[in-house]
């Protein structure tokens, strides 16, 4: 019988050698109830993956420093009393990379991604050490010896389409537990690759769908997807349930909840998804659903760290011309807008802040200008931009706070806020107090 359940341990669960025993009691409890083992997907440990982040600059600058990194490893392993050995070879991997990247500057994202991936490596080793003391026998497995094959854009690699039916194979073949690195994968030419923040989700949906498995769940550092992220709104509270399309959304406008691309695969294969904290494993945590009842808002979300870049139209039969001319740099540069559109003199696109940005400007010239230190925030649910009512009381509730938005957007399930990132928080809050209470319940 091949395995039925995809888990997926996220890094923000993955805290210390508490949360491993827990993943061990989570998949052992799964084992015995289905008769065979889920298959498992772990993230790095919580902060790693920024750490190895920071580590890969500073060699590039010929400052690496390995051993913070291998500190938190080693007390891993001596609290889970496993073999103080039992990275030594990564560690030696890992040293060479830092003195190979010791002469780029600036790092090559391929770099980076090598970097990164230890993080993955590192986890899956010490989790399947740890399941196989506990008594689950398990095995690492890197994600690329299953097949798993992306395009070649470092950072934010895509898997290839059709190769479904050879990961099921490969994983059918792995002796135990298989536990998968989230995050990795490698391009057609054998080049490690990435597939972005919080890409094991995705990892974990492409595997639950190649193999058809019945549920995928993501086991989380939070109790389940909220209403907003706490930290800009106290008040968030637990979503029972959301939309396929609702979690999509909220991904594709900030929220940390899954990677904005998992969504689509485990949707297509019907796989039952859940969103579950690693702490309080018996709690429901939030589920996927293809359809709700009703309509209306569910949460907010928010993209920080924004600018508006825009381009002056002269005449209005510039219009065609002036708009290619920005989308053809951004593509360019590799920069993908999260919000584009039109107004009286210009064309206008909002985009992450960050390294190409000055070279995008260039290239742009003097008709070029920019607006800084914005944010979005946004209001999901199911047809929320098709209410008028709904539309005017969201403005309403933002002027209640002072905040009239430099633009806006409506889609069928979103309505999109631009503000200044300082009165984010304030913004989001608002809008969150448009969700009703019978949001919050099951169908
Ligand atoms: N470790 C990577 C990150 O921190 C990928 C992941 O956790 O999904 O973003
Ligand atoms: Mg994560």
């Amino acid at each position: 019988m091949g395995p039925k359940s995809v888990l997926k341990f996220g890094g923000a669960a993955l805290t210390d050698a508490a949360a491993v025993r827990r993943v061990c009691t989570v998949v052992d409890d799964w084992r015995t109830r289905e008769g065979t083992g889920p298959v498992v997907v772990v993230s790095a440990f919580e902060g790693m993956t920024d750490a190895l982040e920071e580590l890969a600059y500073e060699a590039a600058r010929g400052r690496g420093d390995l051993g913070p990194v291998r500190v938190r490893h080693r007390a891993l392993l001596r609290q889970l009393e496993l073999p103080s050995d039992l990275l030594d070879r990564y560690w030696r991997n890992l040293a060479a990379l830092l003195v190979e990247v010791a002469s780029e500057n600036p790092l090559a994202p391929a770099s980076l991604d090598r970097v990164l991936s230890f993080g993955e490596r590192l986890s899956a080793r010490i989790i399947a050490r740890a399941l196989g003391r506990y008594g689950v026998p398990a095995t690492p497995v890197d994600a690329w010896d299953l097949g798993l094959v992306t395009d070649s854009r470092h950072g934010q690699a895509r898997p290839l389409e059709g190769q479904g039916a050879a990961i099921a194979a490969a994983l059918r073949e792995v002796p135990g537990v298989p536990i998968v690195t989230g995050f990795l994968a490698k391009d057609q030419r054998g080049r490690l690759t990435t597939l972005g923040r919080n890409g094991s989700d995705l990892t974990a949906a492409i595997l639950a769908e190649a193999l058809g498995a019945g549920e995928l769940v993501y086991w989380k550092g939070v109790p389940g997807i909220l209403t907003a992220d706490p930290a800009d709104v106290p008040e968030a509270r637990l979503l029972p349930q959301l939309t396929y399309a609702e979690a999509g959304e909220l991904a594709f406008h900030g929220a940390e909840v899954l990677h904005p691309a998992a969504v689509a695969p485990a949707r297509r294969a019907r796989v039952k998804v859940r969103v579950a904290s690693l702490a309080d494993p018996q709690a429901p945590g939030t589920t996927l659903v293809e359809r709700s009842e009703g309509a209306g808002p569910r949460a907010v979300a928010v993209r920080d760290e924004l600018l508006l870049l825009r381009l002056a139209i002269e005449l209005p039969e510039e219009a065609a011309t002036q708009a290619a001319r920005l989308f053809g740099v951004l593509g360019d540069c590799d920069v993908t807008p999260w919000l584009t559109g039109s107004e009286d003199g210009c064309v206008w696109a909002l985009v992450d802040r960050g390294l190409p940005i000055p070279t995008v400007l260039e290239r742009l010239g003097s008709e070029a200008s920019v607006e800084r230190d914005l944010a979005t925030v946004t209001l999901v649910g199911q047809d929320v931009g098709c209410d008028p009512d709904l539309v005017r009381a969201a403005s309403a509730r933002l002027a209640g706070v002072g905040i009239v938005p430099r633009r806006a957007a409506v889609a069928t399930r979103a309505l999109v806020e631009v503000v200044d990132r300082d009165r984010r928080r304030a913004a989001a809050r608002a809008l969150h107090s448009l969700i009703p209470d019978r949001a919050l319940l099951q169908n």
